[in-house]
């Protein structure tokens, strides 16, 4: 492949784990946060991926910066400046409004889902796949989160992908693997 998508893609990934720092995710084993957004670039980028064996590098930058504006203090000018409109484009459709409740902001991920451009709905979908994919195994799930409430995050994530996973049949027939298997979702 073009050498210079490999170094872009290195420099971002190496740009997203700067700005994640100590950051951890809520699994017992507390990984470095930024194993997540690769795991969603990597997710979109192998097969069955409909995105492979030529996924676009603007769409693998947004994934690996998904989460940047929601949880660093990273702002949509800081991308705008290093990374330009279209991957800020789409990390802004990925992040949610932080002035709504949790409530509004879960009920706001389902309205918009149909509404997002592409990239940002192959963005969401393998964010959605990453995070179902760490609540199937006991280790990969956050400390202390109840039955129940794994239940709902399936409940709530079937909702939001839905809405948007004919844009990729590929991550979409993973999603429902994953469903059928967590039978509780039923
Ligand atoms: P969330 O339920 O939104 O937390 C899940 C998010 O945490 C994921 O979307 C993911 O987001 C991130 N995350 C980090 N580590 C992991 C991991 N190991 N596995 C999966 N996801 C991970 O939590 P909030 O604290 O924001 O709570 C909001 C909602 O949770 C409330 O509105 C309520 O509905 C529900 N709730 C339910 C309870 C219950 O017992 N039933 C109790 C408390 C809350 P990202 O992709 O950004 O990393
Ligand atoms: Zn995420």
């Amino acid at each position: 492949s073009d050498p210079s998508v490999v170094s872009q893609l290195l420099a971002t990934a190496h740009w997203a784990a700067l700005a994640h720092g100590q950051q951890r995710r809520k699994s017992g084993s507390q990984p470095a946060y930024i194993q997540h957004p690769l795991h969603v670039a990597s997710l979109l980028a192998s097969p069955p991926s409909s995105l492979c064996p030529d996924p676009p590098l603007e769409i693998l930058q947004a994934a690996i910066l998904h989460d940047t504006v929601e949880d660093t203090d990273v702002t949509e000018q800081d991308l705008q400046d290093r990374f330009g409109p279209v991957v800020t484009r789409i990390v802004m459709e990925c992040s949610d409004d932080k002035d709504l409740s949790k409530e509004a902001r879960k009920q706001a991920q389902i309205d918009s889902a149909p509404h997002k451009s592409d990239g940002a709905k192959h963005v969401k979908l393998a964010d959605k796949l990453s995070n179902l994919t760490d609540l199937m195994s006991p280790e990969g799930r956050p400390a202390g989160w109840s039955v129940k409430r794994i239940q709902e995050y399936f409940i709530w994530a079937k909702r939001v992908t839905d809405r948007c996973i004919d844009v990729n049949p590929g991550l979409g027939a993973q999603l429902e693997e994953l469903y059928k298997s967590a039978t509780f979702v039923h």
